[in-house]
């Protein structure tokens, strides 16, 4: 069973999911272990009916995205797994009875725990944070342009953590892709201080929790002001 509880220390989820004999946190799991790292993420409640998922809505504040939640099912969007800017209680009843549907149609017998709730982000650029763990440097870190292009793109940088900020700073800005994140062209540069320190936050998690096998936040939206991490996924090694 995966949780919903308040606040856990990192520890502890951990802790429940090795219990259980499961290495994947769900999103939910996963962004509660980057919240007690201090990593900002949008905050996800898991519904396990429609009427939950307008109560949880009308919570945290319209609009909102919902995405299914299941142990089988890696990238939700293609599964069409996830609705974006859902304005109002009807909207949600709806996309919640898709997400079902489709998930079912396009995967029939995975398991599902549900469909998360979560605020609709302002927008920003899409990057990628990740953590991977080599036999024999330990976590290396990742920084790249993140979205659907990241697999395009291989646009990324590495480090083995755990890192200082002026790692971070190179990080950032030995992508090609630099530029987007730098007010290219007359957009909106994005809060590169913000970004560094996530940097370093994945960086001390990592380095600091040995069960942390893999880590992938994508996407982080880099804005102007801040970023925020939408979408987590972390991988147990025990
Ligand atoms: P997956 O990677 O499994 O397909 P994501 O959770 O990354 O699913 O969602 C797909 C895309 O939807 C993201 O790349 C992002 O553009 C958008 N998205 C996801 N969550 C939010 C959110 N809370 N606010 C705004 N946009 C979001
Ligand atoms: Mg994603």
């Amino acid at each position: 069973m995966s949780t919903n509880s308040a606040m856990l220390p990192a520890a502890d989820i951990i802790g429940i999911a090795q219990r259980q004999g499961r290495k994947l946190l769900n999103e939910i799991e996963s962004k509660q272990v980057l919240k007690a790292a201090g990593v900002p993420t949008t905050d996800t409640r898991l519904a396990r009916s429609r009427e939950e998922a307008t109560a949880l809505a009308k919570e945290i504040g319209f609009p909102v995205v919902l995405k299914i939640m299941s142990a089988d099912i890696v990238h939700k969007t293609d599964v069409g797994g996830v609705k974006l800017g859902l304005g109002g209680e009807a909207a949600v009843g709806k996309a919640f009875d898709e997400i079902l549907a489709a998930v079912k149609a396009r995967h029939p017998g995975s398991e599902i725990d549900g469909v998360s709730v979560q605020a609709m982000a302002s927008p920003g650029v899409e990057v990628i944070i990740g953590v991977s763990r080599d036999q024999q440097f330990g976590p290396v870190l990742m920084f790249g342009i993140g979205g659907t292009l990241v697999e395009l793109l291989k646009d990324v940088s590495f480090r083995i953590a755990p890192i200082t900020r002026r790692d971070a700073k190179e990080m950032i800005r030995e992508i090609r892709g630099f530029p987007m994140l730098d007010g290219y062209r007359g957009s909106a540069p994005a809060n590169l201080q913000a970004l560094e320190d996530i940097l370093l936050k994945i960086s001390e998690l990592a380095a600091g929790t040995p069960q942390i096998g893999q880590m992938d936040l994508n996407p982080v939206f880099a804005r102007l002001d801040d970023a925020v991490a939408v979408d987590a996924r972390i991988i147990l090694e025990y």
